[in-house]
């Protein structure tokens, strides 16, 4: 079923709103805990009114939250985290040599799961918009972000912000560079000097590092690999403020998929992160995807 805001609105949020509307298989994504409109508690223990009156203040406020930002409609909620991690490997043909007996950092675009879920990752850092801060914060959406020392340093607290929100800062180098073109030693400059500036102001070291541009070599998982990285997730989809690039040619989103985009404003593209966000957000809703925290299944 799909239905606006206006119309959940009205309907005062006695009916979940989800599932892609258009495919056969409504209600079957996984990604909601309940469908349709029975009554709380039905066929267990009931529940505390308490209980009852939170959840629909919640639904309430995400309602409000949608309507503030100009959604099409309420993002869905991301399932519970998986108990059991699932198993990451290289994306085949994105391996490099010794992938497995060095035990590398593999390289992926798609986390397995059979939930309808994707991951939302953001890039480089500078646009530092405190808009997009309150809005991911309202909507509960979860991101990973990936910083970029160049261009972070002028304001590590905005990102300190997004931290303390329950977002992960991760690692994309300092300065940005194409590191194949580099030699091992400064390759683990770049990688390794961002490792101890993310200790330093966020009081963490990262696991994970997105190699700028997606390009890489041995030299870069193996570097990566020396100073505790041990994942390097690049994508399977682009988000712009104004369209979406897609690597398979089909042009779909997948379960698991994650999805990039940058902290870009005005100055760089013809509209806020807002209104990038809300491309993102209207797109993956319409279509029955949740957004989880990648950090969550790794
Ligand atoms: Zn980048």
């Amino acid at each position: 079923m799909r239905c606006s805001v206006a119309v959940l609105a009205a309907a005062a949020v006695l009916t979940r709103c989800s599932g892609p509307g258009s495919s056969g298989s409504s209600g079957s994504s996984g990604s909601s805990g309940s469908s349709g409109s029975a009554p709380a508690g039905q066929g267990g223990p009931a529940k505390a009114p308490d209980a009852a009156s939170a959840r629909l203040a919640e639904q309430r406020r995400m309602v409000a939250a949608a309507r503030k930002w100009r959604l099409d409609q309420v993002p869905l909620t991301a399932p519970a985290p998986p108990k059991v991690k699932p198993r990451i490997t290289a994306r085949a043909g994105f391996e490099v040599d010794h992938q497995e007996d060095e035990n590398l950092p593999p390289v992926f675009t798609t986390v397995p799961t059979d939930k309808k879920i994707v991951f939302l990752t953001i890039d480089d850092g500078a646009e530092k918009d405190p808009r997009f801060l309150s809005m991911m914060r309202e909507l509960k959406v979860p991101y990973t972000a990936f910083l970029s020392d160049y261009l972070v340093k002028d304001d590590y607290g905005y990102f300190r912000k997004s931290q303390a929100y329950g977002n992960t800062l991760d690692n994309h180098t300092l300065t940005h560079p194409y590191l194949p073109g580099l030699s091992y030693e400064q390759q683990r400059q770049e990688i390794c000097g961002m490792q101890d500036v993310m200790e330093k102001q966020y009081g963490k070291r990262p696991e994970v590092l997105r190699p700028p541009y997606g390009d890489y070599n041995q030299d870069t998982l193996r570097a990566a690999k020396s100073c505790g990285i041990k994942y390097a997730p690049i994508w399977n989809e682009e988000v712009f403020v104004d369209h979406w690039e897609y690597r398979e040619d089909d042009r779909r989103l997948r379960k698991g998929d994650i999805v990039l985009t940058h902290f870009r404003g005005p100055d760089e593209w013809d509209g806020t992160m807002v209104d990038d966000m809300r491309r993102f957000l209207n797109k993956v809703t319409r279509e029955g995807y949740a957004v989880a925290r990648l950090e969550d299944y790794l």
